[in-house]
């Protein structure tokens, strides 16, 4: 389809929380490419690799598409009635606490609003707690203890206006990566410095100026000093101080003692007193400056302290919702904001109200109900260890797959399957959660949706829906009502669309608030149905019609004093570990999200990163015997689990990096959730995963192996497999860890059907075997063994999946394991945008394209959304080594 002629639908990216627009051709068939929304404010046209190829995923490969009761398909009368049924009985019988929902900064504003009415407003339990408690809670409750309420001060357009820009604990590179685009262009304009404070040197850092590879957990340490440092250097603003604060003195009290010199600040952060002192000076002598932070900076014991020291270090300065400055917390998930603005988290009710008496009589009189919950229920950890030991009886899960993501995972499978009813609405089939699942509800998909979320910057956008729902698939906000209604609640839930539940999520917004909240969008209680399907993206509070882009610059704080409050806060050692040595951090890679069960669709984004692997320093390897390429045993107090090493001198030492997005579907259980520890936060419960102690140790397989294939095949059951999707099947890596772990055949792997033609070759000396399945000529599964030599090139082979007919030649090769030459069009994709592998970026950088841009112009790499210029750049260094060499 054309997509300059047909007419286009206008909806937003469901990834990361840049919340960029997505423009699609209406009545689009699935798979159809889509492109970025050219007028929308965020993006301007422009997406990542992720949103790219959105097409890629919007099939109708592992959906859900009935309701199902322990495998077997049921109708949704049946479905909803054993759901209302369930709940109802067991809050009858032993209380509104015993059920919970656990939900998902992937569901839609209206779609979060009703859950969160259904739990908080009639069943009367706090027990409703989201996913986005494990990414940026921490910054939620800083928020409220600095400014009185969750309020993110600045816009988008302070990264292109500050003169310095921190980066802390994010990966923006990668995670955020049309924002961090706008930053590196607005950087050509006018200079911007950057200064990335991480660990680890990920790809944020390729374009700092500044980088600060901080010991893990040191954040706190570091901003209580440059909070001592600026108050001592006269960089502090008094006329805002004086107006506009109250705590300088407690605060600064605490932040001294912690911070006896520089010189021993920067012994507690691993840095050297000259990059200490470079930063201290950056930010005192820069009026504008950002500092932006996420997961590094919340998934911590001290997550909410930390996120506090940075917002000390504006308040102190007075650079908070001016343009250019102000500390702006990333969030993750596309409605991670949404969510906090209906009380998806345990801890709050819907429009910003917290559990006082006021706020849940507000609510009573709004909702006219008297089963207001009167305090806060459990947040994620502990609501699934309710779940295990039995206090909570019935749970509904909307959206998401804490099976894989929570920490302690193996702990919540088992809380699942022990769990008396357990319910799953997605969209997705094959999940390790719904595994666990007596009943699934089928779910609309993104373009199948219709409805609002709310990105990092307070924008309000809509989720359009460009297809019919798959299958018998409902909308959220559909099932929650339908489940309301047998509830007995149907007045309450009588909503038409998702429109009806807009307006009402609007008025509650501006119900007795009288400037008292922030969060106020009442100018769009009224809005048409007509209107809300236009309507633009706009940044709340929206008291007149237009949206606030910064807050907070002539204060107005929403606390009981109109003031901003400094907090007091100090670092709190935390005791080594002689049998987990290590520090077990955990984050996202460029081209996936979340668990793949929607960027996993995508052949093309699944060839960057093929493998789960764990980083480890060089000189941490050589010590524990580990080499680049082999296999590493992760193990932790909670599990252990093994991944392809990646020995680099970008881990910091005594640091392990692993990605969150293995499950047990695709992987032998190479879960970052299954490793993770159950620390957390004291006051937002955020758990700890970037500061999980750990060891690592070499492991040795008895044999490696590839196995590709045109279907999918039941889950391998060897110590060591990852699956993927390439062009035209599957490709698992596979490896025998123990006695168990018998090498496998073909046969064993996939059993055929029809006149399959095999072809072998074995060679017992060498321990290899080469066996390729035939039908029909073509090439249907092959398996490639060894027992210590290389495994071949996968690319050629997965090329000859395409052939409808394989030449002698073809087979002579496939047989020898030989492989073809490097040639122009293979490797790995480095561009996933532009689909280009290192090989064609070899093959420029050979012919003489010597940097970014040159290569660019060669092969289109790079010239879309950015994120893989670092891994260019790379390539360039690497291959510049190898000549000198
Ligand atoms: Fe989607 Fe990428 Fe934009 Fe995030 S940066 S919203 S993943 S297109």
């Amino acid at each position: 389809m054309n997509m300059t002629q047909a007419p286009l639908t206008k909806t937003t990216c469901p990834y990361c929380g840049v919340g960029c627009g997505v423009a699609v051709p209406s009545g689009a068939e699935r798979n159809t490419p889509v492109a970025g929304d050219a007028s929308h404010p965020v993006n301007k046209g422009r997406l990542c690799s992720k949103g790219s190829l959105l097409g890629e995923t919007t099939g109708l490969e592992n959906r859900l598409l009935h309701p199902m009761r322990n495998g077997a398909r049921i109708g949704w009368d049946e479905a909803l009635d054993e759901v209302a049924t369930k709940f109802s009985s067991i809050i009858a019988e032993h209380g509104p606490d015993a059920v919970a929902f656990y939900v998902s900064g992937q569901l839609l504003t209206e779609d979060y609003y009703v859950a969160n009415k259904l739990m908080k407003g009639f069943i009367g339990s706090g027990n409703i707690d989201t996913n986005s408690r494990l990414c940026m809670s921490s910054a939620v409750a800083a928020h409220k203890r600095a400014f009185g309420e969750d309020v993110v001060p600045g816009c988008y357009e302070d990264f292109e206006e500050a003169d310095l820009v921190i980066l802390v604990g994010s990966n923006t590179a990668w995670c955020h990566p049309i924002l961090y685009q706008r930053l590196l262009a607005a950087r050509e304009r006018r200079g911007t410095r950057i200064i990335v404070i991480d660990p680890r040197r990920t790809a944020t850092c390729d374009e700092a100026d500044l980088h600060l590879a901080i010991a893990p957990g040191a954040d706190l340490a570091l901003f209580n000093a440059l909070f001592c440092e600026l108050a001592a250097c006269g960089a502090s603003d008094p006329a805002f101080i004086t107006a506009h604060t109250e705590g300088l003195d407690e605060a600064l009290d605490a932040a001294l003692l912690a911070h006896p010199s520089l010189a021993a600040t920067a012994e507690a952060c691993g840095l050297d007193p000259d990059t200490l002192e470079t930063f201290i000076r950056w930010f005192a002598e820069t009026e504008r400056v950002v500092t932006a932070f996420s997961q590094g900076i919340n998934q911590s014991q001290s997550g909410v302290d930390q996120a506090n020291a940075i917002i000390n270090c504006h308040l102190l300065t007075g650079r908070i919702g001016r343009p250019g400055m102000g500390p702006f917390s990333l969030t993750g998930q596309p409605n991670a904001m949404g969510g906090r603005e209906v009380g998806g988290l345990a801890n709050q009710l819907a429009a910003h109200l917290d559990f006082s008496e006021s706020a849940c009589g507000l609510l009573a009189r709004f909702w006219e109900s008297d089963r207001i919950a009167s305090s806060p229920g459990l947040k994620a950890v502990d609501l699934f260890d309710a779940v295990a030991d039995g206090r909570i009886k019935a749970l509904w899960i909307m959206a998401t797959n804490p099976v894989v993501s929570l920490p302690d995972a193996d702990a919540v499978r088992k809380a699942l399957l022990d769990c008396e009813f357990v319910v799953l609405s997605d969209c997705i089939a094959g999940t390790d959660t719904a595994a666990c699942a007596d009943l699934l509800l089928p779910a609309v998909a993104w373009g199948e949706k219709d409805g609002t979320v709310t990105n990092s910057e307070r924008r309000i956008s809509r989720q359009r829906a460009f297809m019919l729902p798959a299958g018998e698939a409902r909308p959220d906000w559909w099932i929650i009502s339908e489940v309301a209604r047998r509830m007995g609640f149907a007045d309450a839930f009588a909503y038409g669309s998702s429109a009806d539940i807009f307006r009402e999520h609007a008025r509650l917004s501006g119900f007795e608030n009288e400037g008292s909240r922030i969060f106020d969008i009442s100018a769009l209680s009224e809005i048409t149905d007509a209107d809300y399907d236009a309507l633009s993206s706009l940044q709340w509070p929206l008291r007149e019609g237009g949206g606030t882009a910064r807050l907070f610059a002539d204060g107005g704080f929403p606390t009981p004093s109109g003031r901003a409050r400094f907090t007091a806060v100090s670092p709190v050692p935390r005791a080594a570990s002689a049998r987990f040595p290590f520090t077990l951090n955990s984050g996202r890679l460029r081209d996936q999200w979340h668990t793949m069960t929607r960027t996993g669709l995508s052949p093309t984004l699944g060839s960057n990163a093929q493998e789960p692997e764990a980083e480890i320093n060089d000189l941490d390897a050589r010590d524990v015997g580990i080499e680049d390429g082999g296999l590493v045993r992760i193990v932790t107090e909670y599990g252990a689990a093994i991944f392809r090493a990646r020995v680099t001198a970008a881990q910091r030492r005594g640091s392990l990096f692993v990605p969150i997005h293995w499950s047990s579907e695709n992987s032998a259980g190479s879960g970052a959730g299954r490793l993770a520890h159950r620390a957390r936060d004291p006051l937002s419960g955020q758990p700890a995963f970037k500061h999980t102690p750990a060891r690592a140790e070499a492991v040795a397989p008895l044999w490696r192996a590839f196995f590709l294939t045109r279907t999918e095949i039941a889950k391998p059951q060897y110590g060591y497999f990852a699956r993927r999707r390439v062009e035209g099947g599957f490709l698992y890596e596979l490896a025998g860890i123990g006695p168990g772990d018998g090498p496998p055949d073909v046969e064993n792997l996939a059993p055929a059907h029809g006149a399959v033609e095999y072809v072998e070759m074995r060679d017992k000396h060498a321990g290899a075997l080469r066996q390729a399945a035939l039908l029909g000529g073509r090439l249907e599964k092959c398996l490639i063994l060894t027992r210590q030599g290389a495994l071949p090139p996968r690319d050629w082979l997965i090329g000859l999946l395409a052939s409808e007919s394989l030449s002698e030649e073809d087979r002579r090769t496939l047989l020898s394991g030989r492989g073809a030459g490097a040639s122009g069009g293979e490797g790995r994709i480095v561009c996933a945008c532009m689909g280009v592998r290192a090989g064609a970026i070899h093959a420029a950088i050979a012919s003489g394209a010597a940097d970014v841009a040159a290569i660019g112009e060669c092969t289109g790499a790079g010239t879309n959304c950015g994120s893989c210029r670092p891994e260019i750049r790379l390539l360039i260094a690497q291959h510049r080594k190898d000549e000198a060499a």
